[in-house]
């Protein structure tokens, strides 16, 4: 069925990159398959003109707009909502490397640039971009920075906000704000940046960025280290990080169900260490300017007075790139493994590290007093104290029963949460999934003064309307 915006689109944009019906549908559902949505069409513009006028043509006729990077968030906050109303805009097409400047140490990006290929771009020019995430051969840069993620690097280098200088973003009403500067000291009044960078497409369409740039590291070391309990975890990252400084750049804790889960699941992917029925692993990498040798013997230093100390059973210390890179695909394979094994119940959470083992242990009693049969698959970013706790249904429990238990569940995790002074919400972001959840916990002058900037920048609420922000309740 045809109608004056898409035909206005279509003119503008080409026929080929307006899309409806059976060519729209792999928009519109999130990675995990928790929301259904319905759009008005996918309009794939090319340049940052053509999302301007795409803005311009929807706000002209009080369309409701749904910005959609690598569509790999896990809060479906990339897809529409059921009313089938919204145009869906993909970046998908907007994928050049505009601009490397060596010297600045800055790459400039359009925002559909895959994260690997940006990667791939900074290694060509002698550089690091270290954003690294699971998804990162198919999420897209704009994704990246609108949903502030974090990933596996971000113990050294920070998340998604700290490696973004400037950005270039198209505002509700079309109106471009051009504000990619590659500029480390700019105190020119309120931080405009930083309010489009974590706000999920509520603010603005993010069409380019300008990034930080590193230099290479010579030296990566990656090691995978059994431990007895939740407590050791701990006590070996405080020796880590006395030990190793700034160049510890990863520190990851798998619970030994997550490694159970994934080489049964991929059974081709072994595991590094003999026994594979330790509760608790981590991974850890240091990246070093020294050369391969002295990295490897400051590292083997460390983990020697770990095991003397107890802190871990038994340690494997990758030999090539090809064992550090199989040791990291175990890590990044969990998310998988976990969607092949069905529905589960995701907790995005941060805390003090130091309250981590009493969280894990006495959410752990609790979810199993009060739902008998539920396992637990948590692992996570222990240096950023970032726990993906995921909670999967009692053996023959059906997709509705995990749905009715859902609600009940995550308010006992999200409870525990809170009063340990964390986050409902570490790196994930907020979506279509948490929004009330953010009601629940955040402080209400937050809540207010979030609400009065999305009034300020989109007062016609026209931006990824039902993401992020509800309406007050009456
Ligand atoms: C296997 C796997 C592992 C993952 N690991 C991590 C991890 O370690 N750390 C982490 O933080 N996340 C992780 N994620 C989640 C996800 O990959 C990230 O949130 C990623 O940053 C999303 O990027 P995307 O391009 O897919 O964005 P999308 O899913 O398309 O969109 C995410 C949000 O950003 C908005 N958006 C997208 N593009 C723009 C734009 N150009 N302008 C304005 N708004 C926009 C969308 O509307 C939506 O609200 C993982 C996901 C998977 C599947």
């Amino acid at each position: 069925m045809n109608d004056a915006l898409q035909d206005e689109l279509a003119a503008l944009l080409g026929t080929a990159h307006v899309l409806t019906g059976d060519a729209a549908t792999p928009y519109l559902t999130d990675w995990r398959k928790l929301v259904q949505g319905r759009a008005r069409l996918v309009a794939r513009p090319g340049s940052t003109e053509e999302v301007a006028a795409v803005m311009r043509a929807c706000a002209a006729r009080g369309v409701p707009v749904v910005p959609q990077g690598g569509n790999t968030g896990q809060v479906a906050g990339g897809v529409p909502g059921p009313e089938g109303d919204a145009v869906l805009l993909s970046l998908a097409r907007m994928n050049r490397v505009r601009a490397i400047d060596a010297q600045n140490d800055t790459i400039t990006v359009e925002a559909g640039c895959i994260l690997q290929a940006l990667q791939q771009a900074a290694r060509e020019a002698g550089r690091l971009f270290p954003l690294s995430l699971g998804a990162e051969g198919s999420c897209m840069i704009g994704g990246n920075l609108a949903s502030n993620a974090g990933g596996t690097q971000v113990l050294r280098y920070g998340n998604a906000r700290e490696l973004c200088l400037g950005l270039e973003v198209v505002l509700a009403d079309g109106e471009v704000w051009h504000g990619l500067r590659g500029l480390r000291k700019d105190n020119g009044g309120y931080d405009l940046r930083d309010l489009f960078i974590g706000s999920e497409g509520t603010l603005g369409i993010i069409t380019a960025a300008t990034l930080k740039l590193f230099p290479l590291p010579a030296a990566r070391c990656t090691a995978f280290a059994a431990l007895a309990g939740i407590q050791d975890a701990g006590r070996f990252l405080a020796r880590c990080r006395a030990g190793l400084h700034a160049v510890l750049t990863g520190f990851e804790l798998i619970s030994g169900d997550c490694l159970r889960l994934v080489t049964r699941t991929y059974p081709q992917q072994r595991a590094p260490l003999a026994t594979l029925d330790a509760p608790w692993y981590v991974l850890l990498e240091t990246s070093d300017s020294e050369d391969e040798a002295q990295a490897l013997a400051r590292l083997e230093a460390v983990l020697a007075t770990a095991l003397e100390a107890g802190e871990i059973g038994d340690v494997a210390l990758a030999q090539s790139s090809a064992q550090a890179r199989a040791m990291w695909q175990l890590r990044e394979s969990i998310t998988l493994a976990l969607a092949e094994d069905g529905k589960c119940i995701k907790h995005d959470v941060s805390l003090p590290v130091s309250a981590i083992p009493s969280f894990v242990e006495g959410c752990d009693a609790a979810l199993r007093r009060a739902f008998p049969g539920v396992r637990n698959f948590t692992f996570g970013h222990l240096g950023d104290g970032n726990l993906h706790y995921n909670v999967a249904r009692p053996e023959g429990l059906d997709d509705a029963a995990l749905h009715a238990m859902q609600p009940g569940l995550s308010r006992l995790v999200h409870d525990a949460v809170h009063a340990l002074g964390g986050s409902i919400s570490a790196e994930q972001g907020i979506g279509r999934i948490r929004t009330e959840d953010l009601l629940r916990y955040k402080p209400a002058v937050e809540l207010r003064l979030m609400r009065a900037i999305k009034q300020a920048i989109d007062p016609r609420g026209l931006l990824n309307p039902g993401v992020l922000l509800q309406p007050p309740p009456l």
